[in-house]
């Protein structure tokens, strides 16, 4: 089923914005969704852009630039991550944004969508660096944030300290303690417990649904992953743990492969122990390029966007992708995965689990009462099942991929809100 692919340059092709609009575009149209709404859903409604000052250990003061743009806050207040990086672009931050509101209406939470970035080289910067920085980002999109307008949460290259960070920022200038301003913090600031492997968790979820609705065993189903970070080593333990075979890793500095399963609680401490995953000895070094093409049963690309590519799709040997990522497939490798016949669960459906525990997190910091862990898991759990059945059956009643099917749920659910509510305009 052909999804979006106009003739595009490998430049446009890997536009994240681009991405995404060539998906909502297909989907809007799919949707007979009308004009107005459509030009309503395609923009972001706001983008905040500041340049703001820093001082560094040297004591020079050094000018760095953040973006927050929220996409769409129909259903509730906006949310979605930040993240530091040099390649952090308004265009990517825009997209991010969209995918937002379309992934917190895929599994049905009362938020629209948003994101942020701050371009810097974070692994460059020292504590105390990243600390000013985070607070004086904070404090220019503070009139923007607020636990009923717009609540950030981690991305790339951000964690829980940096929320801390942020929620102690934003309550200052708010002279009382905002817990709920931000998710993914630590425990004992209003922090929920399951956050931090939400997203792991979330996308084993959508891999047990994907082999049931398939047929096929989950014991010694063999997977690779993409990136060992937060995303990629929580799905790694989870799944081991749940009977697959974990027989890759692919991170920056090189890849492992075992065909007899990485033994993950020895990665994880090794990794703990050394920083990275070279020199382990529980598995083969290989390149991380040939890993990420080898034969497996599920992909799961969870490292950063497109690297699922038209000059590399044609070579992926899964049966299944499961994007852990935040966009790791273009819009042409879309239509060269469906000729494959390769069963995609898009990233707004497989990595969905983080925003929904962010959801129980700022639901608990408002009720001041926190939940037992397996409370936060088994919600979860549920609906990540009910949204993958949802997927799955609106592809098959409209004759769509899981991934325009998803958008088309989304979108459907988005306007429906914006009619009932109806538009100031
Ligand atoms: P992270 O920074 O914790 O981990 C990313 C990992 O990928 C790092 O270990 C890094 O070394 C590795 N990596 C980077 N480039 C790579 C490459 N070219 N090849 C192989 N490995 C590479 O980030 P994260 O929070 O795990 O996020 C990963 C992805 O998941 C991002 O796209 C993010 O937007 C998305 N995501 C994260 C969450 C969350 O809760 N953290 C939720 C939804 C989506």
């Amino acid at each position: 089923m052909p999804t979006a692919t106009p003739n595009v340059t490998l430049d446009q092709e890997i536009n994240p914005w681009e991405a995404q609009s060539a998906r909502f575009d297909f989907a809007a149209r799919k949707l007979n969704l009308d004009e107005g709404l459509w030009k309503l859903l395609r923009t972001p409604a706001r983008e905040l852009i500041v340049h703001f000052p820093v001082t560094m250990d040297d004591g020079r003061i050094e000018i760095f630039t953040g973006f927050r743009v929220q996409h769409n806050i129909a259903r509730g207040p906006a949310k979605g991550g930040i993240r530091y990086s040099l390649e952090v672009t308004l265009d990517e931050v825009r997209a991010l944004a969209s995918w937002m509101t379309w992934k917190c209406a895929v599994v049905n939470i009362p938020f629209g969508g948003a994101k942020g970035g701050v371009i810097c080289d974070p692994k460059s910067m020292s504590q105390g660096e990243l600390e000013r920085m985070t607070r004086r980002y904070t404090s220019e999109i503070s009139d923007f944030i607020g636990p009923e307008k717009d609540v950030p949460a981690p991305d790339m290259n951000t964690n829980e300290q940096t929320m801390a960070w942020i929620m102690d920022t934003y309550s200052m200038h708010a002279r009382h303690t905002v817990t709920s301003v931000v998710t993914g913090k630590p425990l004992n600031i209003g922090g929920s417990r399951g956050r931090l492997e939400a997203t792991g968790r979330g996308v084993m979820v959508v891999c047990n649904e994907s082999l049931r609705y398939l047929n096929i065993p989950v014991e010694g189903c063999r997977v690779i992953i993409q990136g060992f970070g937060n995303v990629g080593s929580n799905t790694a333990r989870l799944m081991m743990e749940h009977g697959y075979k974990i027989i890759g890793i692919a991170e920056k500095d090189g890849g492992l492969q075992n065909a007899n399963g990485i033994d993950i609680h020895q990665l994880l401490e090794y990794k703990y122990r050394n920083g990275t995953l070279v020199g382990f000895r529980g598995a083969e070094q290989v390149p991380s390029e040939d890993l990420f093409v080898s034969d497996c049963d599920i992909l799961i690309p969870a490292a950063m966007e497109n690297v699922i590519t038209s000059r590399n799709a044609d070579k992926i040997k899964a049966r299944i992708v499961v994007e852990g990522a935040n966009g790791p497939t273009t819009a042409v490798a879309d239509e060269i995965l469906a000729d494959k016949r390769i069963f995609v669960v898009p990233d707004i459906l497989a990595n969905a689990g983080g925003v929904t525990a962010s959801y129980f997190e700022w639901v608990q910091d408002r009720q001041g009462y926190f939940w037992k862990e397996a409370i936060v898991n088994e919600q979860l759990e549920s609906i990540l099942r009910d949204s993958f059945e949802d997927v799955v059956r609106y592809a098959e009643a409209h004759n769509v991929n899981n991934r325009i099917a998803a958008y088309m749920l989304a979108i459907d659910r988005v306007a429906f809100t914006i009619r009932q509510r109806g538009i100031y305009a």
